[in-house]
Order: structure tokens, then sequence, then C-alpha cells
């Protein structure tokens, strides 16, 4: 008998079918002698819908505010789905209880919109699992110091899930997609992408942070952390399929560098179109000037991922970074009324039209060459590069967004990713 952690995505979610079909894979498993802890995502569209609800009486905003009752809207989501199939459990026969973030307590940070979890009380879920409940939580939400609801960003359920699992020191936390694993790159945009029997622990990590949505970032960083057992795997499959054949399927994020993952060089492709560029123009090239940019726009809770300072000439320079679309109209708005005329810079400029496309993989550690290949592949497709930037493992670059599926798919070939590894 194992503890074992379940997600159920939005589209696993869907309907009162599908929910059923959650109940009753859930069923099997604590009736094959497992605790079951199940947290779900609120139902596919629900979340979109609740926001665009808030958007249509007011204009997105920045306050704080607005932030709090944005995450209290959202959070009835995954409230409602979570309900819904505490319900269908019952239905199926079983035990079972829900509760939501603020009731376990998942305590967060108060960084509405982009909580982060902090602590999460245990007590609770353990007296109802020694009592032979299925416990269901809430994904995407928690509760901050002063008692006010916080969601943990766009895809927190995974993070949700992952924490639990750390928090209960669970035996695994299986994550139920409306895809059967993670891919040499999205098989939406790509569909030879091959389907991945084992990632590393750091290329989920690289590719999640580059934009493979199939697992949220925060996610990975708690595996990381916590060293929860992490498997992404379909629920689409027939519900009463062998449990050991499911329990292997889909693909398991590993901690061991195996012999299998050396022998791709690069294991897989991300991209995202979340992004926003930025440049500020003719600054003067002195000591201090990155921090006076950056330290502003950080100041402002807004994160930066890409940067890069030209060749100074005349003893100015350009300097241009990237932010998340959501940001983009904040950091322009900072950076011309605060930043440019304390900096006597010349210009602010952005361009949100922008996408950034990464290659993944541990082999680039110990070969050479690999970067260049990917810029003479986009050179062939007559793709211009905007900005470069790499770590030890991945090359990313960002281009414009026409051209993000061209270049994935001539990398995705170029590379040799849609052919079987042995
Ligand atoms: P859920 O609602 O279950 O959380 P998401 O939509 O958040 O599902 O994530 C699953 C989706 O991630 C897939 O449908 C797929 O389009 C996308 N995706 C992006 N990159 C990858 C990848 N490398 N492997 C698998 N899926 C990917
Ligand atoms: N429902 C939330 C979202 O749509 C959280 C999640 O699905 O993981 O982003
Ligand atoms: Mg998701």
């Amino acid at each position: 008998m194992a503890l074992i952690v379940h997600k159920y995505g939005g589209t696993s979610m869907g309907s009162t079918e599908r929910i059923r079909n959650v109940a009753k894979r859930v069923a099997k498993w604590a009736r094959a002698g497992h605790q079951m802890v199940v947290v779900p995502s609120a139902m596919s569209g629900e979340t979109n819908r609740l926001l665009g609800l808030a958007k249509e009486l007011a204009p997105a905003k920045s306050d704080d505010s607005y932030s709090r009752e944005l995450d209290a809207l959202a959070a009835t989501g995954e409230q409602a789905s979570s309900a819904l199939l505490a319900i269908a459990l019952q239905a199926e026969g079983m035990q079972a209880v829900s509760y939501a973030g603020w009731q376990v307590t998942i305590k967060t940070n108060s960084a509405y919109t982009k909580a982060r979890i902090e602590s999460i009380d245990d007590q609770k879920v353990r007296a109802d699992l020694n009592a032979g409940k299925v416990v269901i939580i809430t994904g995407f939400q928690g509760m901050d110091e002063g008692g006010n609801v916080t969601t943990l960003g766009r895809g927190g359920s995974d993070t949700s899930a992952v924490a639990i699992a750390a928090a209960l020191k669970a035996h695994e936390c299986l994550i139920y997609t409306d895809v059967d694993g993670v891919y040499t790159t999205d098989p939406r945009v790509v569909p030879e992408a091959r389907r991945l029997h084992t990632v590393s622990f750091e290329e989920m990590l690289e590719m999640a942070s580059m934009g493979s949505k199939v697992l949220q970032i925060r996610s990975v960083e708690f595996a990381g952390k916590y060293k929860v057992p992490l498997r992404v795997l379909s629920s689409f499959t027939a519900w009463d399929i062998d449990i050991d054949d499911e329990a292997k399927s889909g693909t398991l994020i590993s901690f061991e560098e195996d012999e299998n993952m050396e022998q791709a060089i690069v294991s897989g492709i991300a991209f995202n179109r979340d992004e926003a560029k930025i440049s500020v123009l003719g600054v003067p090239d002195t000591p201090g000037i990155a921090y006076q940019i950056l330290g502003a726009v950080a100041e402002a809770n807004i994160e930066v991922d890409v940067i890069i300072q030209n060749i100074s000439k005349d003893g100015k320079t350009d300097f241009s970074f990237t932010v998340h679309r959501n940001d983009f109209a904040k950091t322009l708005e900072l950076l011309k009324s605060k930043v440019v005329p304390a900096l006597g810079a010349q210009e602010v400029t952005g361009d949100a039209k922008i996408c950034k496309v990464s290659i993944v993989g541990i082999g680039m550690r110990s070969h050479v060459g690999i970067a260049s290949k990917m810029f003479g592949v986009l050179a062939e497709e007559g793709i211009n590069i905007q900005m470069i930037s790499t770590s030890e493992i991945k090359t990313s670059v960002v281009i414009d967004e026409k051209y993000m599926e061209l270049a994935v798919r001539a990398l995705h070939k170029a590379f040799d990713l849609d052919q079987p590894v042995n």
C-alpha cells in the first residue's frame, strides 16, 4: 500500500462524463489498496470564463485590490470541480471528501495571481486517509497570512499536486493530462513529435521554464527540491486498464541520468509566445545602468527573462530584455515615466510579436557546435534571430512570432527528434 497523488487537468475534468471516468480510475487505485489524494483543475475553459467575466466589468489592472478579487474568483473553478469529483466518487461507493486550499491549509505568500506555496498542513488529510477516505484537494490555490485566497499562476494545479505530494511524502505524483506523456515538442504543433519514456529532471526543468506547458515550471522545481517521483500520463485511456501497466505508462521525470538519455544531444524543443521584448535605446554606457533599469523592473515585481546589452558606440548603448506579455504595458509605462527620464536615455521601444524557441538536452554539455547548428537551421529558413541566450543544457533564440511553427518544425527535423532512439 502506498500514498499516491493524482492530478487531473482541465480537459480531463471537462464534463460530468469525464469526471465520472476520473472517479472510476481513482476508485480503482484506492481499491487496489492505495491511499489516494486527488488534485483536480477547474473544468476546461472555466478559469478563462471566470477571468473573462472580470474583464467585462473592468479592464485588467495591476493593483492588489483587483488582483485579490481575481484570485477569489478564479479559485472557485477548482472548488466546483473538486466537489463534483467527491460526489462522483461517493456515487462509486467510495468515501470521499474535498477541501479548498484554505481549508487544508495550503499557506502561500500574498503575491496574488502568482502566489508561491510556503507550507502545507497535512493533519486533516492524514486523518481522512487513515479513516479510509479519498481526499480531494483543489489545485491552483491557497491562502495567505491574512486569510485571503490566492492562486498560483496559470497551470498552477501541477504545482499544488507536487507540493502536496512532497508534504505528504507520497510514493509518487501522477500528472494525468490530455496527452500521454512528455514529447520531444508539443505534439499539437509537430505531429511527428515522439513521446519520451523518461526525461531527466534537469531537462524537464528547462523545457518547462522555456514554455512547454505540459508541466508548470514551479511543479518541476518542487519535484527537484523534495525529490518527488513524478510521471506524466494520459487520462484518456480506459479507466479499467491494468493498474500495473498504467503505473508504468507515460513519461517518468527521472533524477538519474541513464545511458539512453545521454544518447540524445537535444531531447526536446520548447517554445513560448508569452513574452514581449523591450529595448531602451541610447543609454549612457556607465556602471550601474543594468541595475537602474532592471532594478526598477524587479521592484515592480516583474520578471525579466532574456537580456542583452549591445557594444557601446560614442559612450551610448542599447539595452534589451524580455518580460511576460501580461507585464508588457506595465513595464513600458514604468520605463517611460520613471527610468528613462532619470537615465537620460533616448527612447524606449517594445515588440509584443516575438516568441522564444529553445533546444534542450543534457547532451549539449559534452558536445560542441549544437548552438551553431541551430543558428544554421534558422538561417536556412530565412529566420532572423533577435536575441540569444544559453545555459549549459539549452540554447534559446528570440524570433518574430510569425516564424515560430516553422522554426520548431525545422529544428525538430534537423536534430532528428522524429527518429526513434534505439
Ligand atoms: P492540463 O489541463 O492537463 O494541465 P495542459 O494544457 O496544461 O493540460 O498541458 C498539456 C498540453 O501541453 C498538451 O495538450 C500539449 O499541447 C502541451 N505541450 C506542450 N509541450 C509539450 C510537450 N513537450 N509534451 C507534451 N505536451 C506538451
Ligand atoms: N485552472 C487553472 C488554469 O487554467 C490551473 C490549472 O489548470 O492548472 O490555469
Ligand atoms: Mg496544465
